[in-house]
C-alpha cells in the first residue's frame, strides 16, 4: 500500500533508520524533500515549521545561499584533500577562526566529522595527555547520569541513557558518573537556570574520595543537557564543577554538540556561563548542518604537552580520512561568515526572553509537568500515559507534524531548538501549534 508520500513500505525498507522504530515509522512516515529558512517542505509539499534546526544543527536556518554557494564551488575546485601529512589552506583558516572565537586559551582545534567523534577524540586527547605528562594512571572519565555525548564507544560509556547503553556489553572500563541535575521538586517551571542545585557539583568529591584522584582523567557534562529533556545547569553548579576540577588536576570537558554557535546567545555555553573547560566538543551549528563536521577545541597548554620529542614523530595517533574535508571546511567558514555577518547570536540572545515567555505560557496546557528553557533551547515535559512510557510525546510530535510544526520528542519531553533566524510571529506559531495539539491530546 501506498502512503500518501508516494513510497510503499517495501520502498523504504533497506534504510535501517537510526533512534528511530522502523516497523512503525514506515506505516506512517514523516519525510522532508526540500527545505529553505525556517521551513521544511513534505514530500507531499506542506510547509512545515522548522521548531528544532533539524536535529539542534541548522542555526543559520536552511539552505543560506552563501552556505550553499561556498560548498558548491569547494566541491568545484577541491573535492577532497587528505589532512594527515597534507594539508589544504582553507582548513587553518577555519581553524584561526574557531580559536578566536573560542573563550581563554582554547586555541587549539582537532577536526571530526560528527558529535559522537568529537566526543571520542576529546576523551582520548585527555588520555594522552596525562600519559603524555608523565600521569598515566589517570584513566577514568567520569561522565554524568542522563548524559548525552553521542554513540561511539567512548561517549556511550560516559553517556548516561540507559537505553543507549544497555544493548552494547560493558563498554569502556573505568568510567563512572556524576548525578544528574534534574530536580524537578525544587525547581520545576524556572526560567533559565534553576536556583536549586549546585551542591549536586560536589558529587565530584565523592567519586575522587572513592576512586583517588590520581586515577581521574576528565570529567564531561553537557553545559545545558539537550537529548535527555534540555536540563539547564543550577546556578553556581558549572562554576563549583570547575573548581573541583582545578583542585584535583582533572580535566574539564565541556560537550557543547548542541550548545555552541548561538544556542544560548553566545559562541559557546563557556562564554555565555562564564566557565572556562579544557576542551570543549563541537559539531551541528559548526555547518549549521549542511555538512558533516565536527571540531575539539583543546587548551593551549594541552597541545603545548603533546608537541616534545624528535620533530619528525607523530604527536597524536588519532584522526579521520574526512578530518577537515575541504567541502566541510567551506560550509564552516561561510557559516561563521552568517553568523557574524547576520549577528545570529546577538539575535538569539535578543530573543531568548520572548521565546520563554511563549513557551512557558504552555504552564496550564494539559499534560505539562515541566517547561525548562535557556537561550533557545526548550524542554515541555509531558506526563506519560499510564503504562505507555513516551507515547503521548511522541503523539503530539506526530500531530504537530501533520499541522506544520516539526518539534522533537526525547523520552517525555517536547524538546524545542528553532533556527536563531525564527521571528517572533514564528515563535507564536510554534507554541500555538503546540497548545492546540495539547488541548486535544488525551
Ligand atoms: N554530544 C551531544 C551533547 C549531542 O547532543 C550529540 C547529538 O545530539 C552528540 C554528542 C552526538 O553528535 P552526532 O550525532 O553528530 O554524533
Amino acid at each position: 500500500m501506498r502512503n500518501e508520500t508516494g513510497l510503499t513500505a517495501a520502498d523504504m525498507e533497506s534504510f535501517w533508520m537510526p533512534f528511530t522504530a522502523n516497523r512503525r515509522f514506515k506505516q506512517r512516515p514523516r519525510l522532508l524533500s526540500k527545505a529553505a529558512g525556517m521551513y521544511y517542505e513534505s514530500a507531499d509539499g506542506r510547509r512545515i515549521l522548522d521548531g528544532v534546526a533539524g536535529l539542534w544543527c541548522c542555526n543559520a536556518g536552511h539552505g543560506h545561499p552563501r552556505i550553499v554557494e561556498a560548498i558548491g564551488q569547494s566541491a568545484a575546485a577541491l573535492d577532497y584533500a587528505p589532512t594527515f601529512q597534507m594539508g589544504h589552506p582553507r582548513a587553518y583558516e577555519l581553524a584561526d577562526r574557531l580559536a578566536a572565537l573560542a573563550p581563554g586559551d582554547l586555541d587549539h582545534v582537532f577536526f571530526t566529522c560528527s558529535g559522537s567523534e568529537s566526543v571520542d577524540t576529546a576523551l582520548k586527547i585527555a588520555l594522552a595527555y596525562h600519559r603524555q605528562r608523565g600521569e598515566a594512571g589517570r584513566t577514568r572519565l567520569i561522565g554524568r547520569e542522563r548524559a548525552y555525548h553521542g554513540v561511539g564507544f567512548g561517549g556511550i560509556s560516559v553517556g548516561g541513557i540507559a537505553a543507549n547503553r544497555k544493548q552494547f556489553a560493558a563498554l569502556l572500563p573505568g568510567c563512572d558518573h556524576l548525578r544528574h541535575t534534574h530536580d524537578p521538586v525544587r525547581n520545576a517551571f524556572s526560567r533559565g537556570l534553576p536556583a536549586h542545585g549546585a551542591e549536586l557539583a560536589d558529587d565530584l568529591e565523592r567519586l575522587v574520595a572513592l576512586h583517588d584522584a590520581s586515577t581521574i582523567a576528565a570529567v564531561i557534562v553537557e553545559p545545558v543537557s539537550g537529548s535527555t529533556g534540555v536540563l539547564p545547569p543550577p546556578k553556581g553548579y558549572l562554576e563549583r564543577l570547575r573548581a573541583i576540577c582545578d583542585r584535583h588536576g582533572i580535566l574539564l570537558i565541556f560537550d557543547e554538540v548542541i550548545t555552541a554557535f548561538g544556542r544560548l546567545g553566545g559562541a559557546f555555553a563557556a562564554a555565555v556561563f562564564g566557565v572556562v573547560p579544557d576542551l570543549i566538543t563541537t559539531a551541528k551549528g559548526l555547518t549549521s548542518g549542511s555538512v558533516p563536521m565536527g571540531a575539539v577545541l583543546v587548551r593551549k597548554g594541552i597541545y603545548e604537552a603533546f608537541m616534545h620529542g624528535p620533530e619528525q614523530s607523530i604527536e597524536l595517533f588519532h584522526g579521520y580520512t574526512y578530518s577537515a574535508h575541504p567541502l566541510a571546511v567551506a560550509a564552516g567558514i561561510a557559516t561563521l561568515d552568517v553568523y557574524r555577518d547576520e549577528r545570529l547570536f546577538e539575535r538569539a540572545a535578543e530573543l531568548a526572553l520572548y521565546f520563554e515567555n511563549a513557551v512557558h505560557s504552555l504552564a496550564t496546557a494539559p499534560h505539562v509537568v515541566d517547561i525548562r528553557n535557556c537561550g533557545l533551547m526548550a524542554g515541555i515535559e509531558l506526563e506519560p500515559r499510564p503504562g505507555q512510557p513516551t507515547v503521548r510525546a511522541m503523539e503530539v510530535l506526530q500531530r504537530c507534524f501533520e499541522a506544520g510544526v516539526l518539534i522533537r520528542a526525547t523520552g517525555e519531553t517536547l524538546a524545542l531548538s528553532p533556527p536563531l533566524i525564527i521571528a517572533e510571529r514564528d515563535i507564536d506559531t510554534l507554541v500555538g501549534v503546540i497548545a492546540e495539539v495539547l488541548a486535544t491530546t488525551a
